[in-house]
């Protein structure tokens, strides 16, 4: 069946590769790595979505779903891509301290819409990211030290399954459990309800220390994570920053430590708490101190531009003292190789169960470690590799995998059962054979049914 009778089958929702239009809606934020679809369906609501992928079982076709491509890892190579950005829709319930949020909802809405209430949900770094695909795979908020995953606070998903049916998932179903932390396995998300928090204001912000430092600042802030209270959720980022002339001035062309403080506590309290990081040297930039949850994203500052980024990640059960000076020695200042580096405290919330359990893992980590490195032209394993190298300097240490931190990686599926405790892994296998026995969705950090021992992106047989 040719793509056009299949475009023509969805009724105006959908694009073709000939059609005007097919490149913008297949691209994400994501440069490297692109879906390459039969189809782009740029569905408005759940009646598209469900078409959408009735259609697509019928031809046999795997469907990818994208909202913004920050987590885009197994682009499909001519199945079905459904589009949800223009599914974005936010209803915040200040009464029961809700909100629901539709498919292609990013969090600065959410941020924006709870802040009128003095609510504030578990977004995490970047406000552009979407809520579902983010939701989906745990989500580790800026308060998530405090709160818990973002997963872990899910009351409801709405989702249309494999069989092409229209359901409203809540505790009590094993796919409710399967569904916070499964990732995009299981269907595609049509809307999440998930709870709010009473934060209108935080002590926050950044210190941004010069290269001379980076070895000193990642010393101490290990050392530090271990005497902060639950409160205290932060994380560093050693960055090289580019000599261009969009980064500003006082930090253009230097391989900064950049410390990211959320703290829910008063300014008195957050200023005595990272004292200690004050005083080991100069900052190029300070940015700490009282601020409204909906200035959030500029504690971090990441870039908003479409570019070409991978990820690879280690949940570790400590920040051993060793740590630092190999990361160091293999991107640090002067390594002469390029790796943004970070690490994230967890613990505290992130360490118990929710009441209503989810599939989310690892949660005995103390720290994640991130490393984001930028494929370019044809030689992106060179990056793959810079990215597994640091990663594997923490092997001894190495839990496993974020799901979410599993950027660009096209063989994702290799990882899947390191993102997971292996009984966790086992009952989401047996759920995929039930829900969604073909793999339709595939294109993703995917958990195969079992059964499936050959399994189909293995075989070759790729997200098509
Ligand atoms: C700059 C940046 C900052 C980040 N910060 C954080 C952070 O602080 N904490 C954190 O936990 N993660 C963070 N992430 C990771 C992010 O949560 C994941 O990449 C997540 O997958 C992004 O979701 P998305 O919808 O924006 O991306 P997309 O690429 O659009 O989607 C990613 C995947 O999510 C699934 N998905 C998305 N929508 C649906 C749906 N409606 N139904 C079913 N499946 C769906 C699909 O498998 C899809 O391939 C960050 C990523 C980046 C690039």
């Amino acid at each position: 069946m040719s793509s056009q009778t299949l475009v023509g089958s969805l009724g105006g929702v959908a694009l073709g590769p000939e059609d005007t239009g097919y490149d913008a809606a297949r691209s994400g934020v994501q440069r490297a790595y692109l879906h390459r679809p039969s189809v782009v369906a740029r569905v408005g609501g759940v009646a598209d979505v469900q078409l959408t992928v009735r259609r697509a079982a019928q031809h046999g076709l795997a469907v990818a779903v994208q909202a913004t491509g920050h987590g885009l890892n197994v682009p499909t190579e001519g199945g079905v891509l459904i589009d949800t950005s223009r599914m974005a829709e936010v209803r915040v319930d200040p009464a029961s301290r809700t909100a629901w949020a539709a498919a292609g909802t990013r969090w600065e809405q959410v941020i924006d819409a709870a802040g009128e209430h003095g609510l504030a949900p578990l977004s995490g770094s970047s406000p552009d990211v979407g809520v579902v695909g983010y939701t989906l795979s745990g989500g580790l908020g800026l308060l998530s030290r405090g709160f818990g995953y973002a997963a872990d606070h899910v009351r409801r998903v709405d989702l249309v399954t494999a069989d092409g049916e229209i359901r409203s998932v809540t505790p009590g179903e094993d796919l409710f459990w399967a569904l916070r932390g499964g990732g995009g396995n299981f269907g595609v998300v049509t809307g999440l309800e998930f709870g709010l928090f009473p934060v209108d204001r935080l002590y926050g912000g950044g210190l941004y220390f010069d290269t001379r430092h980076v070895p000193a600042v990642l010393r101490a802030y290990r050392e530090w994570t271990a005497t902060v209270p639950d409160a205290m959720s932060s994380s560093i980022g050693l960055i090289p920053m580019p000599d261009a002339p969009g980064v500003p001035a006082p930090l253009r062309g230097r391989h900064l430590a950049h410390v990211r403080i959320a703290y829910l506590g008063t300014l008195q309290d957050g200023e005595r708490l990272v004292a200690p990081l004050r005083a080991l040297g100069p900052r190029l930039v300070d940015t700490l101190g009282e601020m409204p949850f909906t200035a959030t994203g500029t504690i971090h500052n990441e870039p908003k531009q479409p570019r070409n980024f991978y990820c690879a990640n280690a949940m570790l059960s400590e920040f051993d003292a060793s740590i630092p000076d190999a990361v160091l020695d293999l991107v640090g200042p002067g390594s002469g190789v390029f790796a943004v580096v970070q690490f994230n405290h967890l613990g505290a919330a992130l360490a118990g169960q929710p009441e209503v359990e989810n599939a989310v893992g690892h949660r005995g980590a103390s720290h994640v470690l991130r490393v984001v490195t930028l494929p370019q032209g044809p030689d992106r394993d060179t990056a793959h590799e810079v990215a597994h190298g640091v990663t594997r300097a923490a092997a001894a240490w190495t839990l496993g995998r974020s799901p979410n931190f599993v950027q660009g990686d096209q063989k994702a599926y290799e990882q899947t059962r390191e993102c997971y405790e292996p009984a966790a892994f086992d009952r989401l296998a047996a759920l995929k054979a039930v829900h969604d026995p073909g793999n339709m969705f595939r294109c993703n950090v995917n958990i195969p049914p079992v059964g499936d021992s050959e399994h189909k992106l293995r075989r070759g047989t790729g997200c098509g």
